[in-house]
């Protein structure tokens, strides 16, 4: 992007920022270094689903990671399909990871094999800090990965599933209905009514949380009023073995689901919610959560994505209720020009403490963390300068709302060392 003196100089004072990333899939850093990796891992992400829309079969797609074919062949598959893709956002952070940590100032026929060769050299032990604390300057990454053991570093926090999207809904799916071991500590208990499961999940999240969790994940799908009648007959129901499985949605979920908000709340850990885009994205809408705010006052959600494509309605949630944050993770690489129109309606409608800027939302390819920070970074100056050419704040001000976003406020509302 080419910024203006006024946003060069805003990006480059936010690069000073040392930050908090509000949202990664990051696993601990042992198991991205056991992983093969070349030029296709900055591609094993969201690039994915946009190489599938541009027409890459899947075969084709799981070709690129089959490491006995050579990598020319490898990439003259690809070639074409990168072509389509490459103007994307999500295609810019691998780009930018590309030039800054293997020195390629495209990603090509003639590029590929240097990059897959600096790439393997640098996949060793001190990676995370070299992209995460040194090239992006965060302090600490919460990271979703199913577990709480990230090797002990500071630079990940662990955030984890609610139990419902967990083994422990599958397990009680099927019978004997022994929960997960993971469920609590010691020997696994039966669960044998709802009261043994809601024990189960209370264990779950006080374990979690005494192991370093701060928050819980969930998506927006529908919920229904929960009823602890139905959900002890559709518990009963499962139990009996009269079904196999229970439709989805259904009253025990939305039972459990209530239930798990309340313990979070109680245990001071903030509800994470992943709302729009993702699949079939129609039963993802941001509104759909609005019963569940209303209901949990006292808990603290922190609504993901702005709601892409929904994105004035998560505003809504932002701007209608005070148990709700806005998180911008994901947002800069599914679109900046969203996430750039969204910053700037936010400004307009919501609390300033309620905005956190930034979260990569990346898995094994950790470089992309900073390629989507750039373009992050590249956002908020942009929407900045604008109000400040406008005349509407000063520099110091500006600087003091993104100070607000990429640190103050993720710090405040997840309880960290400030
Ligand atoms: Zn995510």
């Amino acid at each position: 992007m080419k910024l203006s003196k006024l946003e060069a100089a805003l990006v480059e004072e936010l690069a000073r920022l040392e930050i908090i990333d509000c949202h990664e899939h990051l696993p601990p850093e042992k198991t991205r270094v056991a992983a093969q990796v070349d030029v296709f891992t900055l591609f094993s992400h969201y690039t994915r689903h946009d190489l599938a829309v541009a027409g890459m079969s899947e075969v084709q797609y799981q070709g690129l990671y089959n490491r006995d074919i050579p990598l020319g062949r490898r990439w003259a598959i690809f070639e074409p399909f990168w072509e389509r893709i490459r103007w994307a956002s999500y295609a810019r952070a691998a780009l930018l990871a590309a030039k800054r940590f293997y020195g390629a100032d495209d990603i090509n026929a003639q590029t590929a094999e240097a990059i897959s060769e600096a790439m393997q050299k640098a996949n060793t032990p001190g990676i995370y800090e070299q992209v995460l604390r040194e090239a992006c300057n965060i302090r600490t990454a919460l990271t979703q990965c199913g577990s709480t053991d990230l090797g002990g570093t500071p630079l990940l926090t662990p955030v984890m599933p609610m139990v419902h999207e967990l083994e422990a809904w599958q397990a009680l799916s099927r019978p004997p209905f022994e929960p997960s071991t993971s469920l609590g500590p010691g020997p696994a208990a039966a669960v044998r009514s709802l009261d043994d499961y809601l024990d189960a999940v209370r264990r779950y999240v006080a374990r979690v949380k005494a192991e370093g969790a701060v928050g819980l994940k969930m998506m927006s799908n529908p919920y229904k009023d929960p009823r602890r009648d139905e959900a002890s007959s559709a518990f009963e129901s499962l139990r009996s073995g009269a079904v196999a499985r229970l439709p989805v949605p259904n009253p025990l979920r939305d039972y459990v689901v209530d239930q798990t908000i309340a313990i979070a709340t109680e245990l001071d850990m903030v509800v994470c919610v992943h709302t729009g885009y993702w699949g079939d994205f129609r039963t993802l809408d941001p509104l759909h959560m609005i019963p569940l705010l209303q209901r949990h006052p006292r808990a603290r959600f922190d609504i993901y994505h702005v709601g892409y494509p929904w994105m004035r309605e998560a505003l809504m949630l932002g701007k209608g209720f005070a148990n709700v944050w806005l998180n911008f993770c994901w947002t800069h690489i599914i679109s900046q020009k969203f996430a750039m129109d969204a910053l700037d309606e936010a400004i307009d409608l919501v609390p300033m403490n309620k905005l956190l800027a930034f979260g990569g939302d990346y898995a094994t390819p950790v470089e992309k963390v900073y390629g989507h920070l750039v373009m992050a970074r590249e956002d908020i100056a942009r929407v900045l300068a604008r109000r400040i050419e406008d005349g509407q704040m000063t520099d110091t001000q500006a600087l003091a709302l993104a100070r607000k976003w990429f640190v103050e406020n993720p710090v405040a509302l997840y309880r960290l060392e400030p």
